[in-house]
């Protein structure tokens, strides 16, 4: 079918919009322009890149009054069955709320385990709601950046809850605790014995613990969990001496303790709000971005220099027969710049 905007995939280009036309888009709560701002930061053509810089700019004054609450859990755990319910919840009583989501899938298979959109359907209908999937064919670290500033546009345009959710697995649960405000892990009944390993580096990220799919015949099983995971949690260095990471049960089918689980996330960010930790944290997480943003250009402009790519990849082969040591290689490197 012929595209009326006649752009190349059934999409408008962002570039058709002018810097003004994105900020002041955003600001009114356009969701269509919202979605074409997040193409534009999405992309990696300089000229975007440069729109999309001076658009963030402009739009600084409006961003950070939403509540960033990343949720996490294994595949299977219920985390859209759980975000599609607990996020009606919101919305009904009168937030408005954006769910964004990580996907370390879709980088590496070009499939993806999360960043499908039908599986929230009734919130991807809800006027109140915005649900945008993981941009695909982005390393971990673009995802990185594109969401952290799609947080930044969605706050711009007033959505005042901003959810992300990432799979349990592996470097984007890190990557996600590090650009919220709450980090919620979800938890399966009955998990008692798979405490040990994975599990235990995740709880080192929670400020909530929720195990999930309490209902039916899982209710006592739930129960026996939460008591495991508040006995593990107490062997977790605390993230912080004025909170105590709450375990909760909850069923996001029944929609049976997301309130509970709201108020925690409230709780924790009056706490935090209160003893200025909020605020620390956020400026933490901005300087760590920022070194991992300086990390990665260093990196593109090594690889980028003819010269010091030669004398890589010749380091390379060295080190990898072992007839030079990785220290010295770096050193060359350097010596090189
Ligand atoms: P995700 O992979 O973590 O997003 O999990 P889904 O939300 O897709 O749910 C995985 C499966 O668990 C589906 O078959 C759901 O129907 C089921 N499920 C999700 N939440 C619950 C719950 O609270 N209780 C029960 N009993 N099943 C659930």
């Amino acid at each position: 079918m012929a595209d009326p905007t006649g752009a190349p995939g059934g999409r408008r280009r962002p570039t058709e919009l002018t810097v003004s036309d994105h900020v002041d888009g955003v600001i009114a709560g356009d969701r269509t322009i919202l979605a074409q701002t997040i193409t534009l930061i999405e992309s990696r053509r300089l000229d975007h890149l440069a729109t999309a810089r001076q658009v963030l700019t402009a739009l600084m004054g409006h961003t950070g009054k939403s509540q960033r609450v990343g949720i996490t859990g294994v595949p299977g755990v219920g985390k859209s069955t759980l975000i599609e319910q607990f996020g009606s919840n919101l919305t009904a009583a009168g937030h408005r709320l954006a769910v964004l989501t990580v996907d370390p899938s879709s980088q590496r298979t070009g499939g993806a385990i999360l960043g499908d959109k039908t599986r929230m359907e009734r919130l991807s209908a809800d006027p109140n709601a915005f649900i945008r999937p993981s941009p695909a064919g982005n390393a971990l670290g673009g995802v990185g950046r594109v969401t952290r500033e799609t947080i930044l546009l969605c706050e711009a345009a007033g959505f005042d809850v901003v959810v992300v959710e990432t799979v349990g697995v592996g470097q984007s649960e890190t990557l996600v605790a590090d650009m919220v405000d709450c980090f919620v892990v979800l938890m399966l009944p009955g998990a008692g014995d798979e405490l040990q390993g994975i599990k235990k580096g995740v709880l080192e990220l929670a400020d909530v613990v929720a195990v999930n799919k309490a209902d039916g015949d899982n209710i006592a099983r739930a129960n026996v969990a939460a008591t495991d995971y508040r006995h593990a949690l107490h062997l977790v260095v605390p993230g912080s001496s004025n909170w105590t990471v709450p375990v909760l049960t909850c069923s996001g089918l029944l929609n049976d303790g997301l309130d509970e689980l709201w108020a925690q996330v409230i709780s924790h960010r009056d706490r935090m709000g209160a003893s200025g930790e909020r605020m620390a944290r956020r400026a933490d997480q901005q300087v760590r971005w920022m070194w991992s943003m300086i990390d990665e250009r260093l990196r593109d402009r090594l690889r980028a220099d003819v010269g010091a790519a030669a004398t890589i990849a010749a380091l390379e082969i060295q080190v990898r027969d072992g007839s030079l040591a990785a220290t010295l290689a770096v050193d060359r490197v350097f010596d090189a710049l």
